[in-house]
This record gives structure tokens, sequence and C-alpha cells, in this order.
């Protein structure tokens, strides 16, 4: 429903450089409900800084969409995982979601938006807990007593799609999939054999349309 409101309606975007977040990206451009976006991009303690890069160049392609990014390279000395250390197997980051969902709602609350966008999806749901469906109605919650604002809303419109079906979406929106970033190794090209490189292959053949990503394997 649309908004009786008459100030200006803001929304944040977490951007992560990779094909989810592009994607929303997109869509919430397309829906035109937001006059003004702001992109928010966590630097974590990566590995690499790979997906970053491409998240900034994915948001320079909207030239009013103002892109930050916040710097938690600590989280890496407390919270381990394949993503932020050499020595650790599973590339669950513990609670991820749920610290950048907080920062966010914080940063929303201070420059006045309603809205924070981000893209969990149903293909994430069996290894990401807060990927998932029940997780993003209880933060939702926990957002508005948090800040006591009502009409903060969590919006995750890719909740019940696969990743085949975000990359179909995006193709119909000209997403440009080269400028995204899935591989876990921070090398010149998408290594190709890492299990998001492997989930990333899929995902495109699943859906039925040529990938633009150049592989080393
Ligand atoms: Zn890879």
């Amino acid at each position: 429903m649309l908004s009786l409101k008459t100030k200006v309606e803001k929304s944040i975007i977490i951007l992560s450089g990779g094909i989810d977040s592009s994607t929303l990206l997109f869509y919430l451009v397309n829906l035109k409900k937001y006059k003004v976006i702001h992109g928010i991009t966590f630097i974590y303690g990566q590995k690499h800084h790979k997906e970053i890069e491409f998240a900034k160049k994915i948001a320079q392609r909207f030239y009013n969409l103002e892109h930050i990014l916040v710097d938690l390279t600590s989280l890496k000395t407390i919270l381990r995982s394949a993503l932020t250390c050499t020595y650790s197997k599973p590339t669950v980051v513990p609670n991820r979601n749920a610290v950048f969902l907080s920062i966010a709602v914080g940063y929303a609350e201070s420059i006045g938006a309603d809205s924070i966008f981000y893209g969990a999806h149903h293909s994430d749901r069996g290894t990401y807990p807060d990927c998932r469906r029940e997780f993003v109605e209880s933060f939702q919650k926990t957002a508005k007593l948090g800040t006591g604002n009502m009409s903060l809303d969590v919006e995750t419109p890719f909740i019940n799609m696969t990743k085949a079906e975000i990359i179909s979406l995006g193709n119909r929106l000209n997403v440009p999939y080269d400028l995204t970033w899935s591989c876990y190794q921070g090398k010149e090209k998408h290594c190709g054999i890492c299990g998001s490189c492997r989930e990333r292959k899929i995902a495109f053949a699943n859906a039925g349309i040529k990938d633009p990503t150049i592989y080393e394997q």
C-alpha cells in the first residue's frame, strides 16, 4: 500500500557484491517507490576484498545511490568461519546477518529510512539459520521494539525464491552479473570449484541463462 506520508521515502539495502543483493538492488530501484536508496556494505574480516570491490561497482551503476562501507574488521578475531580464517571449515559466520541487520536498523533510524532490504533467499535456508523466514519475522519485531518505530520494516522479497529464480528475475532486470562476485577465493577470476562457485554455476544452469562469469576452471 502506498504511504500517505509526505516525507521522502528512504530505504537501505545491504549489499555484499554477490548475486542476491545485486539483483535485490535492481529490484528495489525498479520498484520506483524510494526516492533515496542507501547501500551499506560490511567489511567483517573477509579473507579477500573482492566482494567489496564488486559491491562498489554495482552501487556505482546508480548515481543516486549513497553507498557506505562499514568496517567491522575486528569481528574476525571473535567470529570464526572459513570466510574469515584459514583454519576453519564452515562458511557460516555465526549470527552474521543479525549483526549486520542490527547495524542497518540503527542506520535507518539515524537517516529516517523506514525499510531495510536484504537478500535472504530459499536456497540458503538449509545452511544459514539467519536467512530463514522465522528469523526475519522475529528480527522484524526486534527492530520495531528496539527503536520504537513501528513503521520500520525489514524487507526480504526473495525469501521464497531459489537462487536460479533470482537470476531469472535479474536477467529480466538487466543485472550485470559480470559485476558480481561469489568465489570464496580472492583471485583474479572466479576459481570455479569452491562451494560458492559451484552453487553459482548450478544456479545459472538451472535458470537456463548464460553465465557471464569467467572461471579459472
Ligand atoms: Zn570459487
